[in-house]
């Protein structure tokens, strides 16, 4: 297989004629599209566009019942040439292999986007986070963690919270990897606790950045951030907090969602409000002063910016007409497909793909890695300067290549991030 730079003229790769959803496979057509637009060699683009290592394991735990129960989980590396591996860890009862699969292609681009020296990986346990106990989390997380212990590690791979896991999580982790090694690995994860090595501003990072790259974009396009209306769907560690800081902004969010449905106010939803509501109900369905809307509705409702904070392929062929937004800021990873992706871009809707969007959540990780293994810590002032500048220089260089090449935004991202990773696999060399 020759690694080369060199440009094999090729066809766009066309995009199947009836929308594919599984999620690996749209990883992959993203790519692909990158690729070609960078004429990359053959041979390389298929170095790049599989796992480097997957690792899937059996995670026996005992239930609060007495009885065991045995979770299936994984941990995928899509690419190292960079550095180290990192990408957070899902507690969902739909991941899949494939999930995981895309999940970790998209850090390796996510990282290479921003200019972190890291590569992408992910993992994930299917379990239904909702129906378990605290202890029985922690016992089915150090579990995971010592599964995958061996491939894992503050040089290898650092995992991170994801949906259904947080900083408690982390913090398990991170403590069944230091009695394994015997010492304090605080660089074995990030998205700890603040006490425990954790960074400052890491929880409100992925929302930051968002806003950060969202402001941006309402230069681009002459809008006010003040004053725009703003729907946002999924109310967890990415929704809730941008909620908060867009209304800080002056912003106004008119709707919100979870897992259950989602609530309208054409007046404003104040997300402390909501927060303590969803705190007390277990869901923002049904908070006082707002409507009851379905998660299908927030996306194609009326509004000028619109968050998808949750899960993937919600924007789609089927209702990618029906966006009424003039930003979409893709706080989650992989909610739009590829085919929605063009139906956005001819009607001049700008989408802030994922790989630049939220990852905010990922630069904030490599502060606190670099925090932890220097054992000196910033103050929250100082994570947040060095956050803006990495989200604001990243979105100009992804907007300038955008422009340059005219292809929307995230063909752009790709286009930057692949050509990065290619650069450094062909210099580095394949070896032996
Ligand atoms: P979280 O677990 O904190 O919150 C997930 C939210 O999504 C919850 O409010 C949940 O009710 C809601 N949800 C679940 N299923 C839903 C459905 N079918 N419809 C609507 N809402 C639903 O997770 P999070 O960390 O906020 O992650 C959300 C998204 O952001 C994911 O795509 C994740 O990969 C991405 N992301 C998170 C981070 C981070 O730092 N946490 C960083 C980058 C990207």
């Amino acid at each position: 297989m020759a690694i080369s730079a060199k440009a094999v003229p090729q066809a766009i790769p066309r995009i199947a004629p009836r929308e594919d959803l599984n999620v690996f496979r749209i990883s992959q057509i993203q790519f692909d599209i990158a690729a070609e637009h960078l004429k990359l060699d053959q041979g390389l683009r298929q170095v790049l566009r599989t796992p480097k290592r997957i690792m899937e394991v059996s995670v026996p735990t005992k239930m609060d019942n007495g009885q065991v129960k045995v979770f299936q989980g994984y941990r995928v590396q899509h690419n190292v040439a960079r550095g180290p591996a990192k990408g957070g860890i899902r507690y969902h009862p739909n991941v899949t292999l494939d999930e995981v699969k895309a999940l970790a292609m998209w850090m390796t681009w996510k990282c290479a986007a921003v200019n972190i020296p890291f590569g992408g990986g992910k993992g994930g346990v299917i379990c239904d986070p909702k129906r378990m106990s605290k202890s029985e989390l922690e016992r089915m997380t150090r579990r995971f963690c010592s599964e995958i212990l061996p491939i894992i590690g503050p040089e290898r791979d650092i995992p991170a919270p994801d949906v259904y896991t947080d900083s408690q999580t982390m913090a398990w982790f991170m403590d069944t990897y230091s009695m394994t090694v015997g010492h304090t690995a605080l660089a074995s994860v990030t998205g700890k606790p603040v006490p425990l090595g954790g960074s400052e501003g890491r929880n409100e990072a992925t929302a930051r950045g968002c806003l950060f790259v969202t402001e941006e974009a309402c230069k681009t396009k002459k809008m006010n951030l003040r004053g725009a209306t703003v729907a946002i769907q999924g109310f967890g560690n990415a929704g809730s907090i941008a909620a908060r800081l867009f209304t800080e902004k002056k912003a106004k969010v008119v709707a919100i969602s979870d897992s259950r449905g989602g609530v309208h106010n054409s007046r404003g939803i104040d997300p402390y409000k909501a927060a303590r509501y969803k705190e007390r109900s277990g869901t923002v369905v049904g908070m006082p002063g707002t409507s009851r809307i379905s998660n299908d509705d927030l996306l194609t409702m009326k509004c000028d910016i619109l968050i998808p904070a949750a899960l993937e392929t919600v924007i789609t062929l089927n209702n990618a007409d029906l966006v009424k937004a003039k930003i979409v800021a893709e706080a989650a990873n992989g909610p739009t497909t590829p085919h929605a992706d063009e139906a956005l871009a001819k009607r001049g809707i700008m989408v802030l793909p994922d790989i630049l969007a939220n990852s905010g959540g990922v630069t904030t990780s490599y502060f606190e890695w670099v925090q932890d293994l220097q054992s000196f810590f910033w103050s929250e002032a100082e994570v947040n300067a060095k956050l803006e500048a990495v989200m604001k220089r990243s979105f100009q260089e992804v907007y300038e290549t955008s422009r340059k090449n005219h292809v929307h935004m995230r063909t752009a991202a790709y286009m930057l991030a692949v050509g990065r990773v290619a650069d450094a696999t062909v210099v580095r060399g394949l070896f032996p």
